[in-house]
């Protein structure tokens, strides 16, 4: 008996292959994250992301430029300031660290698109994502008076250049607070790009790293979602998108294909995955072992995003993803 089809017939040539292929990752597709410190000339590598750097403010300018020309069309950056408080002044003055480096990169390189991160664990002194009672020691972020805090800062990242808000504390109604807070101060046009469905990941330590900001006590299970729920994920989307979200993201990336996949099932928003530290650095670590092959499967797990449905692809891959599409 010799079967009919034989799906293999369209697999035989390269150029064929190339012309059914479904899925086909670009450079419109990446964002490139950066983390900003203090200080002038600075360029420190994150001992557990090889490759990535915590970057003064004249050397995030250098990287911006190198991003644009390599065709990214966007940036996400974090900061780590000088000083940290309970009340996260660094996050939310108009000389933070983030606002700097916005305004440095438009000024620098007006084209590429600054998305400001919008959360408050690099900044205050214990590392949670908002305020705590007095005495707390769990880390039960207070959810509304952090709402506070995140509107501020939201508006003075968006005074400073920001193109795009990207709250990412997973306070309830943080979307509206912001989007409340942007509309006020004249930043109706500036979009919101939330974390949506964001989960309290052992994926992210290696960025705890990068970001300076592990909790000093307690844990983010509070406030992040539990990696056991899906449902929970389209139930956090739903009320982002009624408070006026313009893009939804997922958290991390490789282990929540399916909340990817279920999240652009259920909203006409552009959606966003986030390859997280952790996932950065299993590859890496792998690759410079020589245990596997570095481009193969970098270009094989980001192409997979996008087929989950992924929109665009936030990655420390970002650079070097680039520079493989154009060979
Ligand atoms: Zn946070």
């Amino acid at each position: 008996m010799f079967p009919i089809h034989r799906p293999r017939r369209l697999r035989t040539h390269s150029q064929l292959r190339r012309m059914v292929r479904e899925t086909v990752l670009t450079t419109n597709d990446l964002i490139y994250p950066l983390f900003a410190v203090p200080g002038e000339g600075i360029a420190k590598e994150v001992k557990s992301m090889p490759g990535v750097y915590q970057l003064s403010v004249n050397k995030i300018v250098e990287e911006a430029k190198a991003v644009y020309d390599l065709g990214i069309p966007a940036i996400i950056l974090f900061g780590i300031p000088a000083d940290k408080d309970v009340d996260a002044t660094g996050a939310w003055h108009d000389c933070g660290i983030v606002q700097k480096a916005a305004t440095a990169v438009k000024e620098a390189v007006p084209d590429l698109i600054v998305i400001a991160d919008t959360c408050l664990c690099e900044y205050t002194s214990h590392g949670h994502c908002g305020y705590l009672q007095v005495g707390d020691l769990t880390g039960r972020v207070l959810n509304d008076p952090t709402l506070e805090l995140l509107k501020k800062t939201a508006v003075s990242q968006a005074k400073a250049g920001a193109d795009i808000i990207a709250p990412s504390g997973m306070m309830d109604g943080f979307v509206q607070a912001i989007r409340q807070g942007l509309d006020e101060a004249g930043f109706q046009d500036t979009p919101i790009m939330s974390y949506a469905a964001k989960y309290a990941s052992a994926y992210y330590g290696p960025f705890r790293d990068a970001a300076e900001s592990t909790p000093q006590f307690g844990d983010r299970r509070t406030y992040q979602m539990d990696p056991g729920n899906a449902r929970e994920a389209i139930k956090e989307i739903e009320l982002d998108i009624a408070e006026g979200a313009d893009m939804l993201m997922v958290k991390p990336a490789l282990s929540y294909m399916d909340i990817i996949w279920r999240v652009k099932e259920a909203s006409n928003l552009p959606v966003a995955a986030y390859n997280v530290s952790g996932e950065y650095s299993m590859i890496k670590a792998a690759a410079l072992n020589g245990w596997i092959d570095e481009k193969r499967v970098v270009m094989e797990t980001l192409t997979s995003f996008k087929r989950a449905g992924a929109d665009l692809i936030l990655t420390y891959h970002a650079k070097d993803a680039a520079r493989w599409l154009l060979e």
